[in-house]
């Protein structure tokens, strides 16, 4: 077993072996630590196991792993440089793609991370508004620095006494806690969608997302959407176009380059001037080669709908599902988009039904996630679903053999 020998080595020379979201010790039990290669919709682990992929590496991989004309143009701009004493012509084609296909967005900048993006549209907010206070949703990720890392392990009080947290969905409570910071707001901070681990998604209420516009409006902070997770999965002009409802600024990563590295800001043009001000900048930030994955990714995902493609394979998924659940005896909940799904069985408060589910669809060659949302990307196809579909009625069979009835 290769993945058990890693592991050992691992454990010699990482700290617990492995950290953060990545580490297989907070999965189920059966659950690879390492994995050598990915093609489509499809990954395989250290050990040769094939797995039908449902996590596409928590969200990148949006096109399918190794797509061939992100890889074309990553490969063709790595043969002239990739980290340069200067960023490469695609910076300013990326951008203007941005702008081009964004309507809330008048501008780009570029770092690597979702953290890095999260955390720079708030200098944004705070140059532009000379105010402290953040509001965010309880419990809502935002990334891993120490004002959002959801381990205060290493952080001071003082690194998050700036935020002030509202209930997702709730004008009320965003009202509430806007009234306890009363001129002082520089921004409030929201997902497209309520996709906190452990529990059932929730889509936006249209008249919440409204409200929150218009109550940024009001206090003369800015709404800022973190699309680190949905952009790209929901829509490309951005996650709450569908609403009419337009940020002042958006963090976006994940899916923007296909797995290369990269985060990108978005904003209006009165937020251009205080963007301006602030030196926010990384050694990797300007590397060429994920700019251009970005732009071929987010082309490709233009040219061919790729999102509607995942909208039709999710919903077969998700259709699929249900009836299987059913056919065996389960009543499960599957919430969020049907692009960003999650699935989660009735009274089971513990998830130990979802962990034993989960293995299951693991040793059945499906590899999806018992307490984090999955992700469906343009590779899958309906053949692909149908395939998963198999491995997942196993794994519904097996639990209720598990179970009992
Ligand atoms: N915001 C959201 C909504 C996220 O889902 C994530 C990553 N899971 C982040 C920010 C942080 O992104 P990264 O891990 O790339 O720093």
């Amino acid at each position: 077993m290769k993945d058990a020998e890693l592991r050992e080595r691992a454990r010699q020379v990482i700290p617990g072996g492995m950290y953060g979201h990545l580490n297989a010790a907070i999965f189920a039990p059966g659950y690879p630590q390492f994995f050598a290669r990915g093609e489509g919709c499809r990954q395989w682990d250290v050990d040769g196991r094939e797995y039908i992929d449902f996590m596409c590496s928590w969200g990148p991989v949006v096109l399918g792993h190794r797509h061939p004309v992100v890889e074309e143009a990553a490969a063709r701009q790595l043969a002239e440089g990739d980290c340069l004493n200067g960023p490469g012509p695609v910076m300013v084609e990326l951008a203007e793609l941005l702008v081009d296909t964004i309507p809330s967005a008048d501008w780009a900048m570029f770092s690597k991370n979702g953290t890095d993006a999260t955390t720079q549209a708030l200098m944004v907010a705070r140059a532009a508004t000379g105010r402290t206070k953040v509001l965010m949703a309880h419990g809502a990720y935002h990334g891993a620095d120490p004002w959002c890392t959801p381990s205060t392990a290493g952080t001071t009080p003082n690194e998050r006494a700036d935020l002030v947290e509202f209930a997702y969905n709730s004008l009320e409570s965003l009202e509430a806690a806007a009234a306890t910071v009363e001129g002082d707001v520089a921004a409030i901070i929201v997902t497209p969608f309520k996709h906190d681990s452990f529990e059932d998604q929730e889509l936006v209420e249209p008249a919440f997302a409204r409200g929150a516009r218009a109550l940024a409006d009001r206090l003369g902070a800015a709404l800022v959407i973190d699309d680190v997770r949905a952009g790209f999965r929901i829509d490309l002009r951005g996650s709450w176009e569908q609403y009419g409802v337009r940020p002042d600024l958006t963090a976006w990563s994940k899916a923007m380059a296909n797995g290369y590295p990269i985060a990108a800001v978005t904003g209006v043009d009165a937020l251009r001037g205080p963007a301006q001000t602030l030196y926010s900048t990384g050694s990797f930030w300007f590397s060429a080669v994920a700019m251009a994955a970005a732009k071929a990714t987010i082309e490709t995902l233009r040219d061919t709908d790729g999102i509607a493609t995942m909208f039709r394979s999710g919903t077969r998924l998700r259709e699929g599902l249900y009836a299987q659940a059913k056919a065996h005896g389960f009543t499960v909940n599957q919430t969020g988009p049907v692009t960003i799904p999650w699935l989660s069985f009735d009274g089971d408060a513990d998830l130990s039904t979802a962990m034993y589910w989960s293995d299951a669809c693991l040793r059945n060659g499906v590899y999806i996630h018992p307490w984090h949302n999955w992700f469906l990307s343009a590779a899958h196809t309906e053949d692909d679903v149908a395939r998963a579909l198999e491995g997942t009625d196993r794994a519904f069979a097996e639990t209720r053999a598990h179970l009992g009835s």
